[in-house]
Formats: C-alpha cells, structure tokens, sequence
C-alpha cells in the first residue's frame, strides 16, 4: 500500500508533536510553514486539524489563504517573511499575527496600515540576534528602543520576539538570548525553532515553532 499525500503529512506532524511533547512541558504552539506548498498539501495539512499557519510573503499568503479564509473560520495565518512597507496595508489586511517587525519606518507603516483598516494584529519584533550583517531583524542593542517607538509612538500590539539563528552555529545560545530579551521586556510570545532544531527551542521557552520541511519533505525552491 502506497502512502497518501494526506498520510505522509499526518503522519510527519504527528511525529512533530510527540517531539515536541517529549522536550516541552508547557504547551507549544506548532506553526506550519506552507510557503511554497502547492494546494494538495495544504489541503492535506488542514485535513489534519492544522490551523495556525506561516507564510513568508504576503502574495504567496493571499494566493494560498484568501479563498480557504471564507472555508475554515479558525485560520490563524503568521507573516514570517521580511515586509516591505508598501506591503503593510495587504499584511494587516490578511494576516493574525506580524513576527517581523525590524525597524521604525514599518512600525510606522503598520500603525497608519492598522488605523485605516480598523484592525490590530499581534506583533512580534524580529530579533538579529547573532548581529549578522545583511540579516533581517533589529540588532540586539536596538530592540528596547524599537519596541519602545512601536509601542508608545505606535500604539502597536506588540506581544513577542522572533528571531533566526545564525546558520552554522549552535542555536541553544540565541535561543536563550531571545528568551532572555523576551522576559526583560515583559513579552510572553516566542517564536523561535525551525524543522532542524524546534527541540531546542521549545527547551528554551519557545511559545511558537516554525516547521516546514519536517512536514512537507524538504522544498525544492526557497
Ligand atoms: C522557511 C522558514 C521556516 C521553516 O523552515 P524549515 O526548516 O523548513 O522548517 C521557519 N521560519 C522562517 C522564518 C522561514 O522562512
């Protein structure tokens, strides 16, 4: 007997969870990544019970979510991709939750983008925690003032941190930083973990893991 698509992601996500239970005993919140997915397997990963949902570019979200919004009233879509201002309006428009605000000049965006709609999605500040050059995210040294700007100046809902680790190095290190720099701030969302290491990060407090490939199999395009 040859595995269905819906089996194989059933399967894959049930293997997730269990790890998942075994490294964590608070509750951690599985955030499947379905950018470049086509719609049998989000068909499929919904057909699991899967609801909360990342994607990494706004038209890729909407393509993938705009229609199956009017189907599945309990989606909660997560933008885990950089965001240009003049994206801001579609994002506060489409998505639940904001995991990568970085700079001043987007929380500005946002603000005017959330006042125009009448809506006030969750934000998390994107955090460079390994201080990469080129690297999205605000600098460590920098994030109290941003999320000083966004909130006060902003009046945003700023509820978390998000961050990325360095590749090639050992994540446990960022993780507790961004952990650190959460509690600092009084902020209770982590979002932090990918397929390689969501273990890890749920061991350090992560409230949110991101998971795509350990669902999906490996993509074939970024
Ligand atoms: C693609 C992506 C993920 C998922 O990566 P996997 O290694 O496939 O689990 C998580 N977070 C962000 C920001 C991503 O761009």
């Amino acid at each position: 007997m040859t595995d269905t698509l819906f089996d194989q992601i059933s399967n894959r996500r049930n293997d997730v969870v269990e790890a998942l239970a075994a490294a964590s005993d608070r509750p951690v919140q599985l955030v499947a990544v379905t950018k470049t997915q086509p719609d049998a397997a989000l068909d499929a990963i919904l057909a699991t019970g899967q609801r909360v949902f990342g994607e990494n570019r706004v038209q890729e979200a909407q393509a993938h979510w705009q229609d199956r919004l009017e189907e599945f009233n309990d989606l909660q879509l997560r933008l885990i991709g950089p965001l240009q201002t003049n994206k801001a309006e579609d994002a506060i428009a489409l998505f639940d939750v904001i995991e990568t605000l970085d700079r001043e000049k987007l929380a500005a965006a946002l603000a005017r983008a959330c006042e125009k709609l009448g809506r006030s999605p969750k934000i998390l500040i994107q955090v460079n925690t390994g201080n990469e050059p080129q690297k999205s995210g605000v600098l460590v040294e920098e994030l109290s003032d941003l999320y000083k700007c966004a909130t006060e100046s902003y009046g945003l809902n700023v509820v978390g941190l998000m961050c990325i680790p360095p590749v090639g190095e050992p994540a446990g290190p960022h993780f507790a930083l961004l952990k650190k720099l959460a509690d600092d701030l009084g902020l209770a969302q982590l979002s932090m973990g990918m397929s390689s290491d969501f273990e890890v990060a749920a061991a350090f407090g992560a409230t949110h893991i991101r998971v795509g490939s350990a669902l999906f199999g490996a993509r074939k395009v970024e």
